[in-house]
């Protein structure tokens, strides 16, 4: 089986946005605002059920009227805060690529596979993203973006991938997506693209079911991730071809 493309998720594949961005930023603004609570991962981990990050503090703020009693208009201008905070923290190049990303992409540029992003975050923060890693040719790296703001349905619809399928002309059984949820999972599953689950410290406990690998990371031929392909359990170092190897088992 030839592989014509390979998909990122970006948030929490591509990098881990949430711990070292929105976490991050909002337990800073918390500081600023000298509230008397910051937010552990663990925590975090269970307000990411919550969709939006204003509804996420508002949902804290019911769950813990003790420790915080803000007005809509504070827990939006936190919010604001916040976003502005994240922002300026990904165009620093503070939000790392996971570990493999590089290698990985650099492979399938240097072998003509497009690389393709299929995201529901906005696509400002994609575009600060790879800039900021990929330079100015990120473009080239990346010929296909569909970001949040190109679909109506964010993920678990599949619409976002049935876009990037299209702009890249490819069938779904001949590209792979990359990612780190079970949300993101279903969104590929329904398009009908075989995925591999790179799982992160927000996802590790979710089910992965009918994934063609879940993996602790991409991996690198030094430091190789742990997890089950589809057939062993065992070390890998994901590559175009160790992803050509999965799609014909
Ligand atoms: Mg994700």
């Amino acid at each position: 089986m030839v592989l014509k493309s390979v998909i990122f998720d970006v948030d929490g594949t591509l990098a881990d946005t949430e711990k070292d961005g929105h976490l991050w930023a909002f337990n800073h603004v918390f500081q600023q605002w000298n509230l008397p609570f910051r937010w552990s991962i663990s925590l975090y981990r269970d307000l990411l059920k919550i969709p939006g990050g204003q509804e996420r503090l508002t949902y804290y703020q019911t769950q813990h009227p003790e420790r915080v009693s803000l007005s809509a208009a504070q827990i939006a201008e936190i919010h604001q805060m916040k976003t502005s905070l994240f922002i300026q923290r990904v165009w620093a190049g503070a939000i790392p690529l996971r570990v493999g990303v590089r290698s990985l992409v650099s492979e399938c540029y240097e072998r003509h596979i497009p690389v393709a992003i299929a995201t529901t975050t906005q696509y400002a923060n994609v575009e600060a993203l790879l800039l900021t890693h990929f330079g100015p040719q990120w473009r080239k790296i990346f010929p296909v973006v569909v970001a949040g703001d190109h679909v109506a349905k964010k993920k678990p619809h599949p619409c976002v991938y049935h876009q990037c399928l299209q702009q890249l002309g490819v069938a779904p059984d001949e590209a792979v997506a990359l990612e780190d949820s079970a949300v993101g999972l279903t969104a590929a599953q329904q398009a009908g693209i075989p995925t591999v689950v790179t799982m992160n410290i927000w996802t590790y406990h979710q089910r992965f079911t009918g994934a063609l690998g879940v993996l602790t990371g991409l991996g690198t031929h030094k430091d190789p991730a742990f997890g089950r392909g589809p057939r062993h359990w065992g070390r890998y170092c994901v590559t175009p071809k160790l992803l050509e190897e999965w799609l014909t088992q």
